[in-house]
């Protein structure tokens, strides 16, 4: 809190008192403090892929005359590490392009849940069958919510990456549609590692993660939930979680129906 208090006088120089102002700055200093992390953590993370790259350049370079045929698991190191740059500069843009549109600007028109599902499925369905995991849909057929299909597909896709990603092999991952009154809910549920529930409120953060090894391991950026939360902010709905540990999680995508 900015204080600031100034002496009010009348005729003559009476005093008739002081005028205090107080002037709230805990939400400029949160948001300020938002943009300093924002800046440090998209910094860090893409330092470490570009030092993987430049040790990987270091060594062939150092081992030219070393047969080439050596150099194969550095160019593998090099790939690895270009691809993880890529992913987290697209999630960086697309954060801030959907960040970047109006609340109420998107046209939100009566659009198929089913054909959102289905084309999200296409898309995931080499994650799955590499982890052998099924994925089950259920729940009401036919469907219409009001909401931009690219920017749901967005959602659905990153919760289904979720949700294989954070699931063992062989388990079953379920998308299930529900209408409720003037509200579609869309679940995607898994049988993975579940959250406690000390790391929920601040998930949904860019760059939260219950554990950065294993989420660079499995490809994370640290920024899907995210985009997950602004999209449905965008669309006027909302996302929910539910979670055990060692039992799995259920994301819930709430539109209006
Ligand atoms: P990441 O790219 O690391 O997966 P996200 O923003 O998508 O980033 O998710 C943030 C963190 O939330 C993940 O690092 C992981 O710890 C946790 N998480 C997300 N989805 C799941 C899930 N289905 N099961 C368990 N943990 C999850």
């Amino acid at each position: 809190l900015h204080t600031r208090s100034t002496p009010l006088r009348g005729v003559g120089e009476t005093r008739l008192g002081t005028l205090i102002v107080f002037n709230d700055v805990t939400r400029m200093r949160r948001l300020e403090n938002m943009r300093r992390d924002f800046a440090a953590n998209a910094s860090h993370e893409m330092r470490t892929p570009l030092t993987c790259i430049k040790g990987a350049v270091e060594t062939i370079l150092l081992e030219k005359e070393a047969l080439l045929e050596n150099h194969g698991r550095f160019y593998t190191i090099i790939e690895k590490n270009v691809d993880r740059m890529s992913q987290l500069i697209e999630d960086l843009l697309e954060l801030s392009r959907i960040e970047q549109q109006q609340l109420g600007s998107l046209p939100l028109n009566p659009s198929s849940v089913d054909a959102v599902v289905e084309s999200s499925l296409v898309l995931l369905a080499g994650n799955a069958a590499s982890k052998e995991v099924a994925i089950d849909v259920s729940g009401d057929t036919g469907v219409q919510a009001f909401f931009d299909p690219m920017l749901l597909e967005r959602a659905v896709v990153n919760l289904l990456d979720n949700a294989i990603k954070y699931s063992p092999a062989k388990s079953t991952v379920t998308v299930a549609v529900e209408k409720i009154a003037h509200r579609v809910e869309i679940r995607v549920s898994d049988q993975g590692c579940g959250i406690s529930a000390e790391h929920i409120p601040r998930l949904f953060e860019r760059f939260y993660r219950v554990d950065s090894a294993r989420s660079r391991k499995l490809g994370g950026t640290g920024l899907g939930l995210a985009i997950v939360k602004h999209v449905m902010h965008l669309l006027q709905g909302d996302v929910l979680l539910e979670s055990t540990p060692d039992k799995g999680s259920t994301f819930t995508l709430v539109l209006k129906g």
